[in-house]
């Protein structure tokens, strides 16, 4: 008799190998790290004896699953801003609280956490990408499980790296210090090709080249990533992302939800592996992957829960059930992505498109001892059947749950023994994540209470203080105003015919702020669009103070040029009210005094307002200033001839809401 540590014994052994072999029962005798015996239970108990032998009935011994793609350490931003589109997801909540409070613990504990929800779930595997991924590697390794773990790179600063230089080296130093490994596999992480330069994804390919490390990337998540691409670079994603040799390279790409025939070809013929991450997809509405078409054409899909933060579980079953289910109603077939071949995806499959199936993904002899086995007994489970020996595939897809698995070994290690974790503290964890997320509740809040904190946490802009002295007058006609404007008595610099849509949110905040966002269109003397500024301004409605002539100060907080699109604001600042004024503005630069003026002639067109208005407007930088210039626009107030019943103190916005409250 031969001697192994371990025996698994009288289970249906699903191996997942190449011909798909099924023993029921059957038996796995496991040395080491290693499988050693895989076969039906009499022929491998005749042959092989154990110190420890468990009793598998009523249980299928399968491969342990593989999670294809994720970002372990986002277990601890779970559930923290969700049902949000993916910019105001990223930009608004992700972006901030990872440049505040991702370090090395953080990727750690998250990364920790992550192993224990997967394990549970029969995970033994997964491929991660993050930042601070020796920490992911260290903490993954402690829990006794094998990943493929890639360091991320993006081309703007990161948690972990000012620029891409320090990205790209620490990715290399990571690579080198942890090729080998017996868990870990290091890889390299260009985040996307959105969020890289053709440089770096060349440096990532000679990193990855050169230590013979596998590429994981996201591609094509996003029709507006893929629009966005084509139209920037006059190319789609994988020819650009090929151009730079990263395909030279052992490549996983995730997502591949919007990528064409030929770009498909392209992965083929370059033995790209694909995650298929059907969770994410659907919640962040990024699409369906053309999952059967890859597998027709024969590139290795994998099934990944993406990170945490987007699933927003790490459960594999789960994932799987939706694969094959999503596959069908995508294609209007249902012999689509049957379960048989969903258990494939999630086990052998899988490992080949992360590179590493010469090491797991199936039951066979000389590959590590990576297995789940999963009970049969569950209410759910009753009862089986055995005419068609492939109904276990679909019992496993379609009826089994996570919570089924009972035993969970990788690498020869027992992970989980009846459902309780071996290798991680559970009941730490949990606390130190409650820690955490008491932290980044606590940095939220505060941002959250006021406007100015909430827009400076995604700008990308200064903030810039302005003061301003201004007058606005309603004219019955705007005459008398033009004729001293060209009577020459005064500098006129510049005139311009502009369309402006501003469009204002109002909040309920201490500070009753008001922020304004401004299209400027700037017109020919046809009426057609030669240009158009974009600009936020964020005020409140109180004035600072007020001079003679009704002439205002006025302060905004904020002014910076917009970066982001009208919706994003809207879905990221939740206004309580929101109102719109359209005008058409003739505006004159004007020098008087040795000071500029702006001179603005308006009508309003919404809401309809009658007559024109005129605005003097000029900055301003201290009280005395303020004082000298109030006084010139007085001057100028009596040179357009304009009356004092015809001063009015409020703004477009106010004169808006009173138009409505009278319309009512
Ligand atoms: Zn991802």
């Amino acid at each position: 008799m031969e001697k192994a540590d371990l025996l698994l014994i009288g289970g249906t052994v699903a191996t997942m190998n190449e011909q798909f072999d099924l023993f029921e029962p059957g038996a796995v005798a496991v040395r080491g790290s290693d499988i050693v015996a895989v076969g039906p239970a009499e022929q491998v108990t005749s042959a092989w004896e154990a110190k420890e032998v468990v009793d598998c009935q009523n249980h299928v011994v399968m491969p342990g699953l593989i999670n294809t793609h994720t970002h372990a350490p986002m277990t601890l931003v779970r559930g923290l801003a969700d049902d949000l589109r993916l910019d105001v997801w990223l930009i608004g909540y992700m972006m901030p609280v990872e440049r505040e409070f991702v370090q090395p613990d953080f990727c750690w504990l998250g990364t920790q956490l992550a192993c224990a929800e997967m394990a549970r779930s029969g995970i033994t595997c997964f491929a991660d990408m993050y930042y601070y991924e020796e920490a992911v590697a260290d903490a993954t390794a402690q829990a006794g499980m094998r990943a493929v773990c890639a360091q991320s790179i993006l081309k703007f600063p990161t948690p972990d790296a000012t620029s891409y230089d320090e990205g790209l080296r620490r990715a290399q130093d990571f690579v080198a210090r942890w090729k080998g490994h017996q868990l870990v596999v290091p890889a390299v992480g260009p985040h996307a090709a959105y969020t890289s330069t053709p440089e770096m994804l060349q440096a990532c390919a000679q990193i990855a080249q050169e230590y013979d490390v596998p590429v994981h990337i996201h591609l094509g998540e996003t029709a507006q990533e893929v629009q966005d691409h084509r139209a920037e670079f006059g190319m789609p994603v994988v020819p650009w992302v090929k151009k730079q040799g990263i395909f030279e390279a052992q490549v996983t790409a995730a997502h591949c939800v919007h990528l064409d025939d030929g770009e498909l070809h392209t992965l083929l013929h370059h033995g790209v592996g694909i995650a298929h991450n059907p969770s994410s997809n659907l919640k962040l509405a990024s699409g369906i992957a053309p999952v059967v078409k890859m597998l027709e054409m024969g590139l290795p899909v994998g099934i990944g829960t993406d990170g945490p933060a987007s699933n927003n579980d790490l459960d594999m079953f789960e994932e799987m059930r939706l694969a094959a289910l999503l596959a069908k109603g995508a294609t209007s077939d249902p012999t689509a992505v049957p379960a048989k071949q969903a258990v494939a995806m999630a086990t052998i499959i899988g490992a080949q498109a992360i590179h590493i199936d010469h090491l797991t993904g199936s039951l066979e002899t000389g590959k590590r001892a990576d297995i789940a086995i999963v009970s049969l007994e569950a209410i759910h489970s009753t009862p089986r059947f055995h005419r068609d020996p492939d109904s276990i595939y679909s019992l496993l897809v379609y009826a089994a749950k996570s919570s089924d698995v009972r035993h969970v070994l990788c690498d020869g290690r027992w992970l989980m023994r009846d459902r309780v974790l071996l290798t991680v503290n559970t009941e730490e964890l949990r606390a130190q994540a409650a820690v955490m997320a008491r932290k980044i509740d606590r940095f939220l809040i505060a941002r959250e209470e006021s406007v100015l904190s909430k827009l400076l946490a995604i700008g990308d802009v200064a903030r810039e203080k302005t003061f301003e002295v201004q007058v606005k007058v309603l004219l019955p006609d705007t005459s008398s105003v033009e004729a001293a404007l060209s009577s020459g008595d005064l500098l006129v610099i510049k005139p311009s015919q502009r369309r402006q849509y501003d469009t204002y949110f109002l909040f309920d905040d201490p500070e009753h702020s008001r922020l304004r966002h401004r299209e400027d269109e700037v017109l020919n003397d046809d009426g057609s669009v030669t240009d158009a500024d974009y600009r936020l301004t964020l005020t409140g409605p109180t004035k600072e103070r007020e001079f003679a002539h009704s002439v205002l100060l006025s302060r905004s907080r904020f002014d910076a040029p917009v970066t982001r699109s009208l919706r994003f604001y809207r879905e990221y600042f939740r206004p309580k009210e929101e109102w719109e004024v359209h005008k058409e503005r003739r505006r004159y630069h004007i020098r008087y005094g040795g000071t500029d003026f702006a001179v603005n002639l308006d009508h309003v067109t919404k809401p309809k307002l009658p007559g024109s208005f005129l605005e003097v407007k000029s900055r301003t930088w201290s009280a005395q200033d303020a004082e000298r210039k109030a006084e010139l626009i007085g001057e100028l107030l009596e040179m357009f001839g304009v009356k004092e019943q015809e001063l009015v103190r409020r703004e477009y916005l106010e004169l808006a809401r009173e138009a409505a409250r009278l319309s009512k």
